[in-house]
């Protein structure tokens, strides 16, 4: 076809490593998800719904049972007072869930700051709404926000800014700083929506509390927050999040969510909004994916990688400037090829592709998995 809406875009990092990694056999530290087996609880819940007849259209907007119960968690975890009617809709992942608000609200022209390294299907996102990323630089090697440079880059056709905290691929997490200064922002630009990417909310760790845009009434009432299943209950091919946004974005967002998806799988929803019941699911969530980052630092110590700081996520990024000069494609291929390994390299987080001589490795694996990718990474 002579004619693309996104001419620049390519196959996602994600798919091209994972499709090396089966091709060569190595094991696969690129993509995002766990290699071990989640709730069994949750697998006979979603069981029961489908056997008791939960199998036609679910409500376009989710299952009301599993968002008023989303509403509980969010006023318990958050003090959070949400709408379950007006402000949830259940949608078929995080990733939708950020296209939805930023379709639901982008004209042409618009500007969105995105801050790289970005997960990477937020520039296709706003260039298919016919707007404009703008691109700020995270600051390497903490993956800090330059507040002084969003503040210069802001102009009269801004419409967004998204943020994503935990960070993918850094690890990195937000701080009360970062919030005040967007609160510092906002107030000083009325017309700027916040799309904010909680995702990995409970894959925190090092002692740090998350900090939600939904714990913030004056950010959260121009935000969309988008949250995922998959990355929650470790069932990323579930494929199953959700956004909160008060009434009137919700609104918005639904207008487009109906002619796109309308609902999502109702058995899932169902067994979800019992499985919610059981806070330890999430709430411990963070101390066992701490535990994972700390014995796969602990490993690669007998590697020449030096690891970055990662506080959240299930990812941390190792720097290897100290020992090669290779660009980091091309370090990730031979990991590969050569070791048997796969990573992410992060300059494919970047427009420009920068290098910084970063990989990201996705530490939620089963102790065996960490292990033999560690051995094989000490003999480079
Ligand atoms: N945002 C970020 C930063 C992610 O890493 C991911 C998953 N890779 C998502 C959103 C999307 O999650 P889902 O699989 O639920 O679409």
């Amino acid at each position: 076809m002579n004619h693309s809406k996104l001419p620049d875009t390519g196959t996602t990092i994600f798919t091209v490593m994972s499709q090396m990694a089966l091709e060569y056999n190595a094991i696969n530290l690129g993509q995002g998800f766990p290699d071990f087996m989640m709730s069994e609880e949750l697998i006979a819940l979603v069981n029961t719904a489908m056997l008791k007849g939960h199998n036609q259209y679910a409500h376009m907007c989710g299952v009301p049972l599993l968002r008023e119960k989303l509403a509980l968690k969010a006023q318990k975890l958050y003090n959070s007072h949400i709408n379950p009617e007006s402000e949830i809709t259940i949608t078929p992942g995080g990733t939708y869930a950020i296209y939805t608000s930023l379709t639901a609200i982008l004209e042409k022209d618009d500007e969105v700051i995105v801050f790289e390294p970005a997960y990477d299907s937020y520039i296709p996102n706003i260039i298919i709404n016919g707007a404009k990323p703008v691109l700020i630089q995270l600051q390497y090697p903490g993956y800090n926000i330059p507040w002084q440079e969003v503040h210069e880059k802001i102009t009269a056709k801004t419409k967004a800014i998204i943020i994503n905290s935990p960070h993918n691929p850094t690890g990195a997490v937000i701080t009360e700083n970062d919030i005040r200064q967007l609160k510092q922002i906002v107030q000083k630009h009325k017309n700027i929506f916040i799309v904010s990417d909680e995702v990995y909310e409970h894959l925190i760790f090092d002692g740090i509390t998350h900090q939600s845009i939904l714990s913030y009434p004056q950010l959260l009432e121009r935000s969309f927050v988008c949250f995922s299943f998959g990355k929650t209950y470790h069932c990323t091919g579930w494929k199953i999040g959700y956004c909160i946004a008060p009434p009137a974005l919700m609104k918005e967002f639904r207008k487009v969510h109906q002619f796109n998806c309308f609902s999502c799988a109702s058995f899932v929803q169902y067994g979800l909004a019992e499985f919610l019941d059981n806070e330890d699911a999430y709430l411990l969530l963070g101390n066992f994916i701490q535990r994972k980052r700390d014995y796969f630092q602990k490993l690669m110590a007998a590697t020449k990688f030096k690891p970055l700081p990662s506080h959240g996520s299930y990812f941390q990024c190792y720097s290897y400037k100290d020992f090669s000069a290779e660009n980091d494609m091309d370090l990730a291929i031979r990991l590969t090829k050569e070791y048997g390994v796969t990573a992410v390299p992060l300059s494919s987080f970047y427009q420009s592709k920068k290098d910084d001589k970063v990989l990201r490795f996705c530490f939620a694996k089963k102790e065996e998995t960490l292990k033999h990718a560690a051995e094989r990474l000490s003999k480079l």
